[in-house]
């Protein structure tokens, strides 16, 4: 089988809390995702997804991506999409970097994969651990108390999972842990998220702050090493997302024992086969995990699904449906929340079919 197109189709992602806020400043109204579709010369066809948090959450923006697939993709044609570590490892010899470049097109080879094997890509991926996913709610960044109404009602409809938005003033972001710790239940788990928005000492303070509270703490600041000292310094579960971009630096925190839970999302890595290699290394290192992707519509959800469907119970710590943050279904057989989890589906590949409709045209063709 040989790939002999690579279509990139670009799709506007509204919310339906119309903005999401996070450390510094930063928001995004209407997410930019990248469809990836991959044609092969025997009529099977798999998709992708790509969508980056605005352009100053990783290094990665949306434009970049399909200015990637078309530098790249010329060079995949003729390869055999299901021998996923052979284009692996022709696109790392392509092009160096860019691991959101490759992320949608991995993806649309497992999801080829799948549909040419007649098996779910969770099946491929080691197989289904339990009966569904647990996922957490992200809650945007405002004043403590809208943080706690917001936490009030996504509870309501099944969630036991929350992250919150911090990373800003650290005075108000210890009334926010406070005021949302309030309304949770014991068994409710908060994670207060800075995305690398505190300097040390401001994350020294707040945690020290909280420190009688049941809450994880999630990459505080920049660097590792800030990261590294405030976890020394806080005694609260942690969690490094940010910083944890491949094997080197998660070897690395794992000799430091620099966290208790990493965050792997599936374009941060460069696709699905290299979430898998390094959430298979947590497994085996005894590392929970929050499996998730920077942003995505329909696509991105399934292929979350996929991965963290296939990851052993005790070590999957929660996972996001970010097609429930968007009002815009880009494609049928998603998953979909159910009291606050999702599952896997049963159908082959990545088990969705694209909304042509909702697509459009593509915007690129590599041929
Ligand atoms: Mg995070």
């Amino acid at each position: 089988m040989k790939i002999t197109r690579i279509l990139a189709h670009r799709v506007d992602l509204p919310l339906h809390e119309t903005t999401y806020k996070w450390s510094g400043g930063k928001s995004v109204t209407v997410f930019d995702s990248t469809v990836v579709c991959v044609e092969t010369d025997s009529g099977v066809v798999g998709w992708g997804e790509v969508c980056p948090l605005g352009p100053f959450y990783l290094p990665a923006y949306a434009e970049g991506v399909r200015s990637g697939i078309r530098e790249l993709g010329p060079r995949l044609l003729g390869f055999d999409p299901t021998q996923l570590g052979v284009l692996n490892t022709q696109m790392d010899a392509c092009l160096k970097g860019h691991p959101h470049v490759k992320s949608g097109i991995d993806m649309a080879c497992w999801d080829v994969l799948g549909k040419v094997s007649g098996l779910p890509v969770c099946t491929l991926l080691g197989g289904r651990f339990g009966e569904s996913v647990r996922l957490y709610r992200a809650i945007s960044q405002e004043d403590p108390d809208a943080m706690a109404r917001r936490v009030a009602q996504y509870r309501a409809e099944g969630y036991s999972r929350f992250q919150l938005k911090v990373g800003g003033d650290p005075d108000t972001d210890i009334e926010r842990i406070r005021a949302v710790r309030g309304v949770l239940r014991p068994g409710d788990r908060l994670v207060a998220d800075a995305n690398t928005g505190w300097t040390q000492h401001e994350a020294v303070r707040v945690a020290r702050a909280v420190r009688d509270l049941d809450v994880y703490i999630e990459q505080p600041c920049l660097t590792y090493e800030e990261c590294l000292a405030v976890r020394r310094a806080c005694g609260l579960p942690f969690v490094l997302d940010e910083n944890i971009d491949g094997l080197d630096v998660l070897l690395r925190a794992r000799s430091d024992l620099a966290m208790d839970v990493v965050n792997l999302k599936i374009s941060k890595l460069g696709g699905i086969t290299r979430t898998r290699q390094a959430r298979d290394l947590c497994a085996s290192m005894g590392i929970a995990m929050t499996l998730e992707d920077s942003w995505g519509g329909d696509i991105v959800t399934a292929a979350i699904a996929h991965v963290a469907h296939s990851t052993p119970e005790p070590l999957r710590f929660t996972s996001t449906d970010f097609n429930s943050y968007v009002t815009v279904s880009i494609a049928e057989g998603a998953p979909r929340r159910v009291d606050g989890f999702m599952r896997a589906s049963a159908a082959p590949g990545l088990g969705v079919e694209p909304r042509r409709d909702v697509l459009g045209p593509p915007v690129l063709v590599v041929e």
